[in-house]
């Protein structure tokens, strides 16, 4: 009936605009490039896509800790440590195989060559101790100052560098050359797991132990527990807002970058080499991987699991950021995969901010290839170190564009390879890092899928428990 088509025209209208939206913008962007554009209206240009990344990010403070709040307030302590546990263990098996992955596919493909003369080569980047970023990273679990850690200006220490944290994401989306400049002019380093100036490690930790002691206080927690709860409803309700503009947003972005880029014709061929081997290594985990596990574990279809996450890979395709594409992951999983919100609210969060399969895939397979750039062989204790090495750089990575990039000195120098070779693979890094992050989403996401199945047990009993489904709406 007319209803049923408007019904159907309707569920899917955003997923259709979005799909549109990258078609039309690679479209345009290529159309665009002849008028060989300055960098200020390039600027212009992107404009509304730099609105979009600025509003999704508006709201990932809010949702991160409202939800990650609620989540864990709505389960009794025991539910919530085995549905931790199990993501925890979703999170380490699938980064330590996208390691394996990436190690594989680069030793096999091998497409460093042993000279460096094809690339244009950048400057010195200062070595960072792997023990002192390590540190880092346990420091930012624990942020001293709540207010600070939802601000700006953050200092760390590597070492006893005092390292400057600049705020590379607001202009980033279009400015990756900045980053880039940043990188090379080796004065600022974003601090592992800052997302745009929050300190994203420290309050998932902070709402976690907060969200934990709300939901056991019983009558005296009730304030808070309803305060929050509101809260991610509206936060929420703005987001499906956004959705409406984020098509538009994404025509902009991707657009705006395709203006931009370098010639591509004038990449190198261990370059391309480099960057066919990273599309293998992503897609078998993306595509075998990942979905082999959901299949494995659930017995139902994860491609049509996949499909109703479209909008949040686009979304990650467009922003390279896996924190800006948090509010629309939320959506795709509770509305179109109807994922109970009480694994979202728990799992979403902490995933965007320490489980990247992709980014870990990454750092390990481009510091192997680094090696072969440089004709050192690596041996089996140093893949071993890699393999531990990206690991940890995936985890204190921040969801922002480009972030595994900064975090892979530490890899590079736990194995002693030249740091400054980072700047060999940067010209493909725009590119990669979207791919990566929409690896890291749909990493996220099927984890969020695989716990709810898993945990469907403990979800039941507390529904009993309450009379229903209390937080089913
Ligand atoms: N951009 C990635 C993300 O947001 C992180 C990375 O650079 O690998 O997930």
């Amino acid at each position: 009936s007319k209803e049923d088509v408007q019904a159907f025209f309707k569920k899917n209208a955003f997923v259709l605009f979005t799909v549109a939206a990258v078609v039309v913008g690679i479209i345009l962007g290529f159309a665009l490039r002849p008028y060989k554009m300055t960098y200020r209206e390039v600027k212009y240009f992107s404009f509304p896509g730099e609105l979009l990344m600025r509003m999704l990010q508006m709201l990932v403070l809010p949702l991160l800790v409202s939800s990650l709040i609620t989540g864990m307030a709505a389960l009794d302590s025991k539910a919530s440590g085995k549905m931790g546990m199990r993501a925890v263990v979703y999170y380490m098996t699938t980064t330590i195989i996208a390691v394996i992955i990436g190690i594989i596919v680069v030793l096999i493909i091998h497409p460093g060559k042993g000279s460096k003369d094809e690339f244009m080569k950048q400057s010195k980047i200062e070595d960072i101790s792997p023990a002192d970023a390590f540190l880092d990273l346990i420091r930012n679990m624990f942020p001293p100052n709540m207010i600070q850690a939802c601000t700006q200006q953050f200092k760390t220490k590597y070492g006893k560098r005092i390292v400057h944290v600049t705020m590379t994401v607001n202009d980033s989306v279009f400015n990756l050359t900045n980053l880039t400049e940043q990188i090379t002019r080796e004065e600022v380093i974003p601090i592992p797991g800052t997302v745009n100036g929050v300190n994203a490690l420290g309050l998932v930790v902070f709402s976690m132990c907060f969200g934990l002691i709300i939901g056991n206080m019983k009558e005296q927690g009730q304030p808070l527990r309803e305060f929050f709860d509101s809260l991610n409803e509206a936060i929420m309700r703005l987001v499906a807002i956004i959705m409406w503009y984020a098509p538009i947003g994404i025509l902009f972005l991707i657009s705006g970058k395709i203006v931009e880029m370098d010639d591509i014709t004038e990449m190198g061929g261990q370059l391309a080499m480099y960057t066919i081997t990273v599309i293998i290594g992503l897609s078998i985990h993306a595509f075998i991987i990942l979905p082999g596990l959901y299949f494995a574990i659930t017995r139902l279809n994860p491609f049509i699991f996949i499909m109703g996450l479209v909008e949040a890979l686009i979304t990650a395709l467009g922003t390279s950021s896996s924190s800006a594409t948090l509010p629309i992951t939320f959506k795709c999983l509770e509305e179109n995969n109807k994922v109970d919100k009480r694994i979202t609210r728990f799992v979403l969060p902490v995933g965007a901010t320490i489980n990247m399969d992709g980014t870990a895939l990454y750092e390990a397979l481009a510091a192997i290839f680094i090696a072969q750039v440089n004709n050192m062989e690596m041996n089996i204790g140093q893949i071993i170190t890699i393999s531990i090495t990206a690991t940890a750089a995936s985890i204190g990575a921040a969801g922002i564009p480009q972030a595994g990039l900064v975090t892979m000195v530490i890899v590079l120098t736990s194995v002693g390879l030249p740091t400054d070779d980072i700047t060999l693979i940067i010209a493909v890094d725009w590119f990669l890092d979207r791919l990566r992050t929409t690896t890291n989403v749909l990493g996220d996401s099927i984890g969020a899928g695989i716990v709810e199945f898993l945990s469907r047990h403990e979800l039941q009993a507390k529904d009993v428990e309450m009379g229903n489904a209390v937080l089913e709406e």
